[in-house]
C-alpha cells in the first residue's frame, strides 16, 4: 500500500514537474502564432473592421493596456513595477498552475510507512513536491533572464516581457523551495525529534539543499526594484555569484538521486554558457579584432547628452534601425561592465561636417581632424546618444570630459544587435511621442522611413528640458529631416518658460512648444486627420509619458476609429 501510495505521488511529481516547462511551451507557441497572424494582418493591408470587434476588444482590455490603472513603467511607490494586463494575467495563470500542481495528486492515508499519521504523510508529500516543482522553474528562470534567449527570437516579444517572467518565476520557485525546506525541517522534527534533525546537518544533500534555498531566498531579495535601480552593478554581480551557488548547492543536494535530477542544474548551465558564447559571437561579428575597436566619446554640457561614435568599418553585419547594442568599455577598469543603448544613426563621417557644428552657438565644435581615423571621407559609424546618470553612462561622461576639447578615445566592444525593427514602413502615419535621450528612437528610425512610400506623415514629439539638446540632435541627427515635408518636430521645451525665438528662426519646421506633450490632443489630431489609415504611436521616454501613451492608444482602439497600435521602446527594465 505504501508503494502503491508512493509510485503513485511520485508520477505526479514527474508530471506536474513537466507542467510547468508544458506551461511556457504553450504561452510561447501563442505568441508564436500572434507574432504571425500580426504579420500577415499588417503586411495583407486589412481594413480597421476586417481585424473584428473581439480582437480589438482584446488588445483594448488585455493586451494593451496596464495591469491596474496607468502605471506600468512608473512604479509603485519605489516597491517594483507591475507589467501589462496580459503579462500579469499569464503570471497569474503560472502562480494558479503552481498551486494546484502542489496541492493536487495526493492519496493520504493513515499507516503510511515513511510517515506514520496522515498530517506527516501529506507534509512530506507537500515538501516534497514542493521541492520538485521549485526545482523544475530553474531551466525557465535562466532561459527567461539570458540576452540570447531563443523565445525571445520566436514570439518577438521584447527582453523586458522575458525579465518580468524570469523575476516571478523566480519569486514562485522560492517560495517553493522555502516551503519544500522547511516542510522537511518540520517533518523531520515532528517524526525524529530534535537531535535527529541536528545530525541531519552533517549530511551534505541536506545542508547544500538548505543553504540553496538560503541563496534562492538572497537572490530574490537582493533583486528588490530600490536596489537594481540605486545599485545596479552590484546587483549584477550578486545575481550571478548567488545564482552560481544555487546551482552547486542544488548539485549536492539532489546528489542523493544518482544523477536522476542533475539535468535541471546542467540546463541552465547549458543556457548560461550558451548565452555566453552567443555574447561573444556578436561582438566579435561586430569587430573581428574587438580589442582593437575605438570609440570616439563627447560631451555636451549644455545638453547633458555623451555622444558615443563608433566606427563601423569591419562590422559583419548592417545596423538596423531600432536596434541596441551593449556596451563595454576594455581599457578602463570597469571593463566588465556592459550596459544597453539604442543605436541613434548610421552615417559616413562627412554627414557631420563642421558646417553642422557651426550652425549651433550652443555647442563646442570638435574638430573631426583630431579623431583618430575619421577625417577619412568613406568611414561609416554608429553614433549613440547617452544620458548621463550615476555609474557606467557618469563614467563616459567623465572620459569625455577629461579629454576636452577633443574627443576622448576608447577601446570598446560592441555586443549586438539585440531587439527588433518595428513594422513602421507598414502604417500610414507614425506618431513618435518621446522624451530626452528617448529621442534615438525617431532618430533611429528616420532614414528608413523617409526613404521608403510609406509613412505618409511622420511627427516626432519630443519632450525636452535643456533646450541645448534640442540644438545638437536638431544640427546633426535630425538635420536631413528638418526639409522634409513628410516630417513633421514639435520640441516640448519642459524645463524652461521663456521660448527661444532665435531657434524658433533657425529652425525653420520645427515647431517650439512650452510645458509638457498633450499625449491625449496629440493622439486624437493624428486620428482625425487620419481617416482610414493605420497609425503607429511609439513612445519612449520617461515612465509617465509613456503610460500615459499606452492609457490613450489603449482607449482609442475602438471599431469607430482608425486602426492604431502602440509601440513602447522602454529604456528601463
Ligand atoms: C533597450 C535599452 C536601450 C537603451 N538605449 C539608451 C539610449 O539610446 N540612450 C540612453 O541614454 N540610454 C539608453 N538606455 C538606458 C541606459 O542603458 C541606462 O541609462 C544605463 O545603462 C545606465 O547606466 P548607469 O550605470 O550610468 O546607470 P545608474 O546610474 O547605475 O542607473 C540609472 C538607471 O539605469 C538602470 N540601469 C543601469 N544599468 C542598466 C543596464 N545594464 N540595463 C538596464 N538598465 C540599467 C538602473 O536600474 C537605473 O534605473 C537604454 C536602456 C535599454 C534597456
Amino acid at each position: 500500500m505504501t508503494q502503491d501510495a508512493y509510485a503513485y505521488v511520485r508520477h505526479y511529481h514527474y508530471y506536474y514537474g513537466w507542467a510547468m516547462v508544458i506551461f511556457w511551451v504553450v504561452v510561447v507557441v501563442i505568441g508564436l502564432t500572434h507574432k504571425l497572424l500580426a504579420y500577415w494582418e499588417i503586411s495583407s493591408k486589412r481594413s480597421v473592421n476586417a481585424q473584428g470587434r473581439s480582437s480589438l476588444w482584446f488588445k483594448r482590455n488585455v493586451v494593451t493596456p496596464a495591469t491596474f490603472g496607468q502605471r506600468c513603467v512608473q512604479d509603485f511607490g519605489g516597491w517594483g513595477t507591475v507589467p501589462p494586463r496580459v503579462q500579469t494575467l499569464t503570471l497569474v495563470l503560472f502562480l494558479l498552475l503552481n498551486i494546484a500542481c502542489s496541492v493536487h495528486g495526493y492519496r493520504a492515508f493513515d499507516g503510511y510507512a515513511y510517515a506514520p499519521i496522515k498530517g506527516m504523510q501529506m507534509l512530506r508529500h507537500i515538501s516534497d513536491r514542493t521541492g520538485v516543482l521549485s526545482f523544475a522553474n530553474f531551466p525557465i528562470i535562466w532561459l527567461f533572464g539570458m540576452r540570447n534567449n531563443i523565445v525571445i527570437w520566436l514570439t518577438g516579444w521584447d527582453f523586458k516581457t522575458y525579465n518580468n517572467f524570469h523575476r516571478w518565476v523566480g519569486r514562485i520557485s522560492m517560495v517553493e523551495a522555502v516551503i519544500h525546506s522547511i516542510g522537511y525541517s518540520v517533518l523531520l522534527v515532528w517524526k525524529s525529534g530534535w537531535p535527529y534533525f541536528w545530525w541531519m546537518w552533517t549530511w551534505t544533500y541536506w545542508w547544500t539543499g538548505e543553504l540553496a534555498t538560503v541563496f534562492l531566498c538572497m537572490i530574490v531579495g537582493l533583486s528588490v526594484f530600490w536596489f537594481r535601480r540605486q545599485q545596479y552593478e552590484l546587483f549584477l554581480v550578486l545575481h550571478i555569484g548567488l545564482s552560481i551557488l544555487i546551482l552547486l548547492g542544488m548539485l549536492g543536494h539532489v546528489s542523493i538521486f544518482r544523477g536522476a535530477y542533475d539535468p535541471l542544474v546542467w540546463i541552465p548551465v547549458i543556457i548560461w554558457a550558451l548565452d555566453r558564447l552567443a555574447r561573444g559571437a556578436r561582438i566579435f561579428a561586430f569587430s573581428p579584432r574587438f580589442w582593437r575597436a575605438k570609440a570616439t566619446v563627447t560631451y555636451n554640457e549644455d545638453a547633458h547628452m555623451v555622444r558615443v561614435v563608433v566606427p563601423l568599418s569591419s562590422s559583419l553585419y548592417d545596423i538596423q534601425p531600432g536596434t541596441f547594442y551593449y556596451l563595454m568599455v576594455l581599457n578602463k577598469w570597469n571593463f566588465w561592465e556592459s550596459h544597453p543603448f539604442t543605436v541613434a544613426s548610421v552615417s559616413g563621417s562627412d554627414c557631420y561636417g563642421p558646417e553642422a557644428e557651426q550652425s549651433s552657438p550652443l555647442l563646442r565644435p570638435v574638430p573631426m581632424t583630431q579623431t583618430t581615423g575619421y577625417s577619412e571621407k568613406s568611414q561609416r559609424e554608429m553614433t549613440f546618444l547617452i544620458r548621463p546618470y550615476e555609474s557606467f553612462t557618469a563614467r563616459l561622461k567623465e572620459y569625455a570630459e577629461a579629454e576636452q576639447p577633443k574627443p576622448a578615445t576608447l577601446r570598446v566592444a560592441i555586443d549586438g544587435p539585440y531587439g527588433k525593427v518595428l513594422p513602421l514602413v507598414n502604417f500610414d502615419k507614425v506618431v513618435f511621442i518621446v522624451g530626452g535621450s528617448g529621442i534615438v528612437v525617431p532618430v533611429s528610425y528616420l532614414n528608413m522611413l523617409t526613404s521608403s512610400t510609406r509613412p505618409e506623415s511622420i511627427e516626432i514629439h519630443w519632450a525636452i528640458r535643456q533646450p541645448a539638446l534640442a540644438i545638437d540632435v536638431l544640427d546633426r541627427e535630425l538635420r536631413d529631416a528638418l526639409g522634409n515635408e513628410r516630417v513633421k518636430i514639435s520640441i516640448y521645451l519642459t524645463g524652461v518658460e521663456r521660448r527661444r525665438t532665435a531657434d524658433e528662426a533657425i529652425y525653420k519646421g520645427v515647431e517650439w512648444r512650452s510645458g509638457r506633450v498633450n499625449v491625449e490632443e496629440t493622439v486624437d489630431r493624428a486620428l482625425d486627420a487620419g481617416e482610414d489609415g493605420r497609425l503607429a504611436v511609439v513612445t519612449s521616454g520617461p515612465g509617465r509619458m509613456a503610460d500615459e501613451t499606452r492609457r490613450v492608444v489603449a482607449a482609442r482602439m475602438v471599431p469607430s476609429l482608425p486602426r492604431v497600435e502602440y509601440f513602447e521602446e522602454s529604456f528601463e527594465w
